[in-house]
């Protein structure tokens, strides 16, 4: 895309409910709404801005390489993915969850090799290691809960809010892993190319956070 337009990348749905008034402080409105447009490009009421409506998971890798100059999407994509090439420079304070190990509480996750199911491998790998215990760790794409259950795993890595998916499917949560909550990215070389553009919308998005 032309070096003088400006890209943001964020997912339907909540990300996009609760980033719509930050975007708004920053005098930035689409044109569509993307529940019900099929484009995945959105006008805004700024003809040198445009939102890219994509995966929150696919948000890192777009802003990385610059397809993207900035992104919306939650920390724990961004620790998954490592966070190479962007600047994490907001905290936007919105869709909280927390990371969290849960499993079932009479079976402790202390002793052998655990098998731990999620989609967040990295951040399971690691978490894991740093806590001196031997993990298998099974890749799923989702309905992570399913998983001990079946006897798949022993436990899962898993973002919980109210907990409500867990106590449905007879889990709870064991370990408190981060908090998470959605963060503002910027590609590295756009920071520097379009500063001043970028630096005025980061600086009224953090005014209206700040507000509350
Ligand atoms: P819960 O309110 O704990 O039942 O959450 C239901 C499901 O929604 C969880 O299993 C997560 O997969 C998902 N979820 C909840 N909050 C978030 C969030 N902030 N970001 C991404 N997924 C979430």
């Amino acid at each position: 895309m032309s070096n003088k337009i400006l890209t943001i990348a964020l997912s339907k749905g909540r990300i996009f409910k609760e980033t719509l008034p930050l975007l708004k402080a920053a005098g930035i409105e689409p044109i569509d709404d993307p529940e019900t447009s099929r484009k995945l490009i959105l006008d805004t009421n700024q003809d040198d801005v445009k939102l890219l409506i994509i995966r929150a998971t696919d948000v890192p890798t777009y802003v990385q390489y610059g397809a993207a100059d900035m992104g919306v999407t939650g920390k724990d994509v961004l620790m998954e993915h490592g966070g190479e090439g962007l600047y994490e420079l907001l905290d936007l304070k919105i869709a909280r969850c927390k990371l969290m190990v849960a499993g079932y509480a009479d079976k402790p996750l202390d002793k052998g090799h655990i098998k731990v199911a999620t989609k967040f491998v990295n951040c399971a790998k690691q978490y894991f290691a740093e806590t001196g215990r031997q993990a298998d760790i099974i890749k799923l794409y989702g309905s992570m809960e399913l998983a001990p259950i079946v006897g798949l795993a022993d436990c899962i890595v898993d973002v919980v809010d109210t907990g409500g998916t867990l106590k449905a499917n007879g889990l709870v949560p064991l370990e408190h892993m981060h908090e998470i909550s959605s963060r503002m990215v910027v590609n590295k070389a756009s920071m520097k190319i379009k500063n001043a553009k970028i630096r005025v919308i980061l600086n009224q998005i953090q005014t209206a956070i700040d507000k509350g």
